[in-house]
């Protein structure tokens, strides 16, 4: 793209308020911060909504393009690693990292090339027009092109001890944690695919995988059915629902509920493996993209959507690979699709401020 946008004409009109006409005065557009200040609207050649593996590498790249990336990363920002502990399949860190910690390298590689981070939830979005517009915590963004990078979450049985030992024997990726159960019990939640593809896998290291599953088949394809039912290390405890996890500073064991009887029994296990499904973070942009049977969003020519300008990336489309490194791979795939998108269109002017009452000077 040639020029900047910070050269549009982005004249705000501000009245001091001073004597019965308004004066107002001309002044260069505000910087973000005045602006995010004074509820926008924020200009910005790109915006990233979500601070995942995806949404960051996103902003390295277009960052180190020259396109002064806006990151919404969201109230609790990072994705699913500021969840997860010991990662240990992400390259070039032999001996492992802490999700938290690599999240936050990602976010200081971000930062070193100028990306601007907001910690801000997006509430909602106008994608008819360019630019486009998202409003987060009160203030106006308006992009000229948009990664939507906001992840999925790995739904919970929402027990109080699964909270408090998520990372302590309780997970929601076998492919992140299975390799620290080598040797030991582990259980599995859920009947759909996930859990028995989860379940199938962990066997890999785990001397015995226990499926717990609330009915009495599992929702799952027959192949996966039959290859989980088939295994000798895999057994399943039917008409059962997790009532608590047990451990004090691991998982030593769970307390499962006979969904027809009510009676309690206890199961002894090292790890808990949550796999009752996923939820893609895509509510603000239903309205507007294209979203697949099961809530993703659907992508075209690569990283694209159905509105030009709009970019996707990370586990928000993604439902098969969920990896941090797949979707760094597609930050970094969607940011160059944006940046020769944007060279290829000229920069929309923002909205027209209000007339000024007095003859503007131009804004050098
Ligand atoms: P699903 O929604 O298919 O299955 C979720 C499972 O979790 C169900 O068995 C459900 O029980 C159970 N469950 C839901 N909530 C709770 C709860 N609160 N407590 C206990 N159990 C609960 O999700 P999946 O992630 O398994 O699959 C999603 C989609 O992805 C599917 O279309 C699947 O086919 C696909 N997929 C395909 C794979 C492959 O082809 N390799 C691998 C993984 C997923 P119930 O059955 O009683 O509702």
């Amino acid at each position: 793209m040639t020029g900047s946008l910070s050269g549009l004409p982005g004249i705000s009109i501000i009245d001091d308020g001073a004597g019965d006409a308004a004066v107002a005065s001309v002044r260069r557009p505000a910087s973000p911060e005045a602006a995010e200040a004074n509820g926008g609207p924020v200009e910005a050649k790109v915006v990233i909504v979500g601070s995942g593996p995806a949404g960051l590498t996103a902003a390295i790249y277009a960052a180190r393009a020259n396109l002064e990336p806006v990151v919404l990363a969201g109230y609790v920002p990072g994705g699913q690693l500021m969840i997860t502990s010991d990662v240990e399949n992400y390259p070039g860190f032999p001996g492992g990292v802490q999700g938290p910690e690599l999240m936050s390298l990602f976010r200081e590689q971000a930062a070193r090339f100028g990306t601007r981070l907001v910690d801000v939830d997006v509430d909602r979005v106008d994608l008819s027009s360019r630019p486009f517009r998202l409003w987060a915590a009160g203030v106006e963004y308006r992009a000229q092109a948009l990664i939507v990078a906001s992840g999925a979450s790995a739904l919970w049985l929402g027990l109080e001890s699964e909270t408090r030992l998520r990372g302590k024997g309780v997970s929601a990726c076998a492919t992140c944690d299975g390799f620290f159960f080598r040797g030991k019990k582990v259980a599995v939640v859920g009947g759909g695919d996930t859990a028995l593809e989860e379940a199938t896998f962990l066997t890999r290291f785990a001397s015995e995988v226990v499926l717990i599953h609330r009915r009495g088949d599992f929702r799952a394809s027959k192949i996966m059915r039959d290859r989980a039912l088939a295994h000798p290390q895999i057994s399943v405890r039917w008409h059962s629902a997790i009532e608590e996890v047990e451990g004090d500073q691991v998982v030593t064991g769970l307390t499962l509920r006979d969904t027809r009887t009510g009676k309690l029994t206890d199961e002894a296990v090292d790890g808990l493996f949550v796999a009752i499904g996923y939820r893609p973070n895509t509510e603000v942009f239903r309205d507007w993209l294209e979203v697949d049977e099961r809530g993703y969003l659907v992508v075209r020519d690569e990283t694209g959507s159905r509105i030009e300008g709009v970019f996707i990336a990370g586990d928000v489309h993604d439902h098969r690979y969920r990896q941090a490194v797949t979707a760094a791979g597609d930050g970094c795939r969607a940011a160059i699709d944006a940046e020769r998108w944007l060279e290829t269109v000229e920069p929309v002017t923002p909205v027209a401020a209000p007339a000024p009452a007095v003859a503007a000077p131009s804004v050098a």
